[in-house]
């Protein structure tokens, strides 16, 4: 079996930054004060990081309570700002994810730092919320290596998993990091907040400027579902 767990933000799609809307709005209710997301670099970062930074950047005490209501506020407002900005889904994306629906053997889930809510806002508006029955999203503001053992438990309910088999796609050194922690090959683009130069230093299994094409993406992860690096490693439970 090869999974295949997916970023979103910068992966998938972009939303031309349209969140920061439901973001700022949130924020402002929350503290009766205004707040520029923009001015923090949150690539990579999951939405409770991203709320702890918001709050530290304002001075404010980023307790686990109003850390949860402003994520869950932005949760809220989010599909209501979304159709403010122009984003698109990046190239190949629904063209691979279309290809490998018709395939067995191959499964694809969330891995991301959005939470729940909102990463069912995002691909219900750009039209691939189809393709992800599950996933693996941002519960708290722990590491994202915690979303991935997640991610890996989840994949594993499902069947046996094997160590060659295990790919993340993502955009930033966070997703490579993480992919690393539960011994998985990451396909690493540079569609997202980072360049492809950045990406290599953290080492990911690929990088690409941009996701490659269908048939060459197949390739890919058959080939890479083959290659075995050392004794084998059997990750089923
Ligand atoms: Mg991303």
């Amino acid at each position: 079996m090869t999974v295949l767990f997916w970023d979103i933000d910068g992966t998938l799609l972009t939303t031309a930054k349209a969140g920061v809307f439901a973001w700022n709005d949130a924020v402002r209710e929350l503290t009766g004060r205004d707040f520029e997301l923009l001015t923090v670099r949150i690539a990579g970062l999951t939405d409770y990081q991203i709320a702890v930074r918001t709050f530290e950047a304002m001075g404010i005490e980023p307790d686990d309570t109003l850390v949860r209501c402003l994520v869950d506020r932005y949760g809220e407002l989010l599909p209501g700002s979304l159709p403010r900005r122009q984003g698109r889904v990046l190239p190949h994306v629904r063209e691979i994810l279309e290809r490998l629906h018709l395939r067995s053997g191959i499964r694809s889930y969330l891995l991301t730092g959005n939470t729940r809510a909102g990463a069912a806002a995002k691909l219900t508006h750009y039209g691939l919320i189809g393709y992800f029955p599950d996933g693996a999203f941002a519960e708290d503001a722990g590491d994202r290596s915690a979303i991935a053992e997640r991610a890996l438990q989840l994949a594993r309910r499902a069947g046996p998993v094997s160590g060659g088999g295990v790919f993340v796609i993502g955009d930033t050194p966070h997703d490579i990091d993480c992919a690393a922690a539960i011994d998985a090959r990451t396909i690493a683009v540079a569609t997202g907040g980072y360049s492809i130069e950045e990406l290599r230093v953290h080492a990911p299994w690929r990088a690409f400027d941009e996701l490659p094409t269908p048939d060459e993406f197949e390739r890919l992860i058959d080939g890479g579902a083959d290659l075995q690096v050392g004794p084998p490693r059997t990750l089923s439970a």
